[in-house]
């Protein structure tokens, strides 16, 4: 079928809508017609080629929500009309790190992604020449309908209109089991959130549900600070002027942090985190860097017994933790409307990411069909 998507063609290249062709699911995938898709840093650095050559051309967009249209063979978690989330990793289940319970690590799942195929190796998308596109971490939701991994088509209970549910698949689960999955924050634990945008609000809020004693919010915008206090940081700390920034961080917490999350994906704020730290403290890396940035770590501070740790998606099976964030959505417990700084149509991807390039807002959203996300009205 033919479909309108958002293409990109080579880094430094405006991200462009363009007709393409989509074939139908095979036995283990689901046809999803998208209702809404949220813009991640991710999609920025993809399109601007700092993850690694050869991802390209491809269909952006990996978080998202949409409504069932058709389903393969061997898949019976789903049928047509269900409404789901996406999920950029459709984790095989019989792998190494899926037999050891580590599904956000699911090796072919992994393998293929980087690839911009599916779980079979292969692409459901053609551009107007014939030629191959790759699918956007599996999702390739910038676009009117997607195929995806049986796995990777999350079913919703009633509750949350899909304009919000869109962020579900990556900047809440991403933010949430950060705190509840790969820290393990527990009540009382002071917490430093570096960088609140998108996925950092969603440390903040997790933070708070998960009883943090303190949730110090940092960032040089002001804008983005005053949402993290209404989303339940107990303290703002401003660092667009850096000087003292580590001595006010600890000050805001009455000393040396427990936990320090960096949600940019700089060295300068990976050391940070380090920085703020208390004895026996963890800094958790969840932003992403390019490929070839290292980070360096004064060696002697490992005697304090400070660590550092990776975070990708998470570190949860999506499958199960995606409904129960959607169940504290729907309850009012974590919000989202409050990070969606611009709703707009297909045709806005490229604004989108050049916004996120200049830290403008949080998330925008872009949505395909209004009356099925249930959307406000858009911006051009
Ligand atoms: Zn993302
Ligand atoms: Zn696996």
């Amino acid at each position: 079928m033919r479909i309108r998507a958002a293409v990109l063609r080579e880094p430094g290249r405006p991200v462009a809508v363009e007709e393409v062709e989509l074939d139908g699911p095979q036995a283990d995938e689901v046809l999803v017609r998208v209702a809404a898709a949220g813009v991640c840093h991710s999609d920025v650095h993809l399109a601007d080629g700092v993850l690694g050559n050869g991802r390209w051309p491809m269909v952006l967009g990996h978080e998202g929500a949409g409504v069932v249209e058709a389903v393969g063979e061997r898949v019976t978690h789903v049928a047509p009309g269900d409404r789901v989330a996406f999920s950029f990793v459709p984790s095989c289940g019989s792998c190494r790190s899926c037999r050891a319970g580590r599904r956000n690590l699911c090796e072919p799942a992994g393998r293929n992604a980087l690839a911009g195929m599916l779980m079979d190796g292969t692409s459901r998308l053609r551009g107007a020449g014939g030629e191959v596109l790759q699918h956007g971490l599996m999702t390739a939701c910038f676009a009117e309908r997607t195929v995806v991994a049986a796995a990777g088509a999350v079913p919703l209970e009633a509750g949350i209109p899909l304009w919000q549910a869109a962020l579900l698949g990556c900047g809440v689960v991403t933010g949430a089991g950060a705190v509840r999955n790969t820290a393990g924050v527990r009540l009382g634990d002071s917490v430093a959130v570096i960088g609140c945008g998108g996925v950092g609000l969603q440390v903040v809020a997790a933070a708070g549900l998960a009883g943090a004693g303190r949730v110090v919010a940092v960032d040089r915008d002001r804008a983005k600070l005053e949402l993290a206090l209404a989303r339940g940081a107990t303290d703002a700390v401003d660092v667009s002027d850096e000087e003292n920034m580590v001595k006010r961080i600890r000050a805001a917490a009455g000393g040396g942090l427990d936990w320090a999350f960096e949600v940019i994906g700089r060295p300068s704020t990976m050391r940070l985190a380090w920085d703020v730290l208390r004895p026996g403290g963890t800094a958790i890396v969840v932003g992403l860097a390019p490929v070839g940035v290292e980070v360096s770590l004064p060696a002697i501070e490992f005697l304090s017994e400070k660590s550092i740790k990776g975070c990708f998606y998470g570190s949860t099976d999506v499958a199960d933790e995606l409904p129960r964030l959607a169940r504290l959505v729907a309850s009012g417990r974590l919000p989202l409307a409050d990070v969606i700084s611009r709703v707009t149509g297909l045709d806005g991807v490229d604004d989108a990411l050049e916004r996120l390039r200049r830290g403008e807002g949080a998330r925008t959203v872009i949505v395909m069909d209004r009356e099925l996300a249930q959307a406000p009205e858009l911006v051009a």
